[in-house]
């Protein structure tokens, strides 16, 4: 946390000492960790939504992402397919989602940020993310959305600069009408962000991959932070323009009984106290089965889980590359000058016309 200003580090250190996950983190409490690397950590949650519900922190106490360094959100948000993939293996379930949940008024439970990675299939009894849409969104609100969010991803690209970054993309088939039918806000070449007709909340934004159609499992490391850098910028745009005081991001992955068409989309949802979306959260309490061999078989699948170092390995071949082509010129250059020197010495028959393409050539270089 040494990029935070010392009197943040402060309270997150006294934080820290009280914290739950900190603990278990640190191998002070016991807890059912199913993967771990440098960053990260993922655990059973032992009052699980359903069977396999599991954890997924940052190692350092951070009570939101927000506070992250991107170093950390980038591996955090890199490994997501994966882990998911994991843990849909492991259930034997058709469908994922991913919860989030951004302070206390959109059910986050302590202070340590984390993510829920929750199993999924049809007809499984969850109903918790089957969203009773039918709000409005006024015309003022929806300005907000759509006059900030392109300024904010575009401060996003100045500051996190993507190679693969040109404009706005083209749409793959599988979202043409879609994009018809709602209004869109911001895309690029990987995400569609819209505002759904029949918004669960004033504020309510989808985000839609263009890359994946359904399956969050096969998003590569990169489309899988692009997706939720995004889901995070929108969140950050509602929590601000909405004046939340919290903030979901729900990503759903395949067929549900929530999820009709088995579409890959992130809903981000403010969130107020008192705002009748608390059907969102569950209640805690825990299962009949035994979490040990839920535990077991989860951590069998997630041994394969790592962070691919493709995003510094790009890095270093585009340096090589530069230094390649730095080469190349530098050699094109004693060449050409070789080559007029040699012209200069061979031809005594246009001296001025010489000198002219000397200077045109050296001009040129
Ligand atoms: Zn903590």
């Amino acid at each position: 946390m040494q990029h935070l200003p010392p009197e943040i580090r402060t309270q997150l250190t006294e934080q820290k000492k009280q914290c739950i996950f900190c603990k278990i983190t640190k191998k002070e409490v016991p807890g059912k960790i199913v993967f771990e690397d440098e960053k990260t950590i993922a655990l059973l949650d032992i009052y699980p939504a359903v069977k396999g519900d599991t954890l997924y922190l940052l190692k350092e106490h951070y009570p939101l992402l927000l506070y992250a360094s991107p170093e950390e959100s980038n591996h955090y948000f890199s490994l997501i397919p994966q882990l998911a993939k994991a843990v849909k293996e492991s259930m034997v379930s058709t469908a994922v989602n991913i919860f989030m949940a951004n302070g206390q008024a959109a059910g986050q439970q302590g202070p340590h940020f984390l993510s829920h990675i929750i199993p999924r299939e049809e007809n499984d009894g969850f109903f918790n993310f089957h969203f009773k849409t039918g709000k409005t969104i006024n015309e003022e609100e929806k300005n907000i959305l759509k006059k900030n969010f392109p300024h904010l991803m575009n401060n996003h690209f100045t500051k996190n600069p993507a190679a693969w970054h040109k404009g706005s993309g083209e749409r793959p088939s599988f979202l043409q009408s879609l994009a018809k039918e709602k209004e869109v806000v911001y895309e690029d070449e990987k995400v569609l962000v819209v505002l759904p007709s029949q918004p669960v909340t004033p504020g309510h934004i989808e985000i839609y991959s263009k890359v994946q159609e359904k399956d969050l499992t096969k998003l590569s490391a990169e489309d899988s932070r692009h997706f939720f850098q995004t889901a995070s910028v929108a969140a950050s745009l509602v929590f601000e323009g909405f004046k939340a005081q919290g903030t979901n991001i729900i990503v759903k992955s395949g067929i549900t009984d929530d999820n009709k068409s088995g579409r890959l989309v992130a809903h981000v949802l403010p969130r107020k106290s008192g705002d009748k979306l608390d059907g969102l959260n569950w209640e805690q309490k825990q299962p009949s089965y035994d979490l040990d061999s839920v535990a077991g078989k989860i951590k069998d699948k997630c041994w394969k889980v790592k962070l691919e170092k493709e995003v510094k390995f790009e890095i270093e071949v585009k340096n090589k590359e530069e230094k390649k082509s730095e080469i190349k010129i530098k050699e094109e250059k004693k060449e050409s000058v070789n080559e007029i020197k040699k012209q200069a010495t061979t031809s005594k028959t246009n001296p001025d016309k010489i000198k002219d393409e000397i200077r045109d050539a050296i001009e040129r270089l």
